[in-house]
């Protein structure tokens, strides 16, 4: 699977990137927004599916921000999210024309 080089948020193109050899496992990390380098930083160790919502979820922490959304409660409504929105975008394939129209 390929991953996309960049998202853009809001304004912004997050630039995503792999972590530095070592440091996800360090710091505990799947992934990691970085607002002020506008990069979204993944462990490339991670299972490909793994991998999707934890960049769905630092998406979402991007949207968070752009959307100026108060920071309580913010992991817990990113981190119930992300899963539930990979799931539902993978159990409905349809909604692909719905949102990207040709
Ligand atoms: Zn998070």
């Amino acid at each position: 699977m390929k991953f996309p080089s960049s998202l853009i948020i809001g304004p912004h193109q997050y630039k995503i990137v792999d972590f530095a050899p070592g440091e996800a496992e360090a710091q505990h990390l799947n992934g990691r927004i970085v607002h002020q380098s506008l990069k979204i930083e993944l462990d490339n160790t991670m299972a490909v599916s793994l991998k999707a919502e934890t960049l769905l979820h630092e998406a979402f922490h991007g949207i968070w921000r752009f959307c100026n959304l108060p920071k309580r409660g913010e992991e817990t409504v990113v981190t119930t999210l992300s899963p539930a929105f990979l799931l539902f975008c993978r159990a409905n394939p349809g909604m692909k024309g719905v949102l990207f129209p040709p």
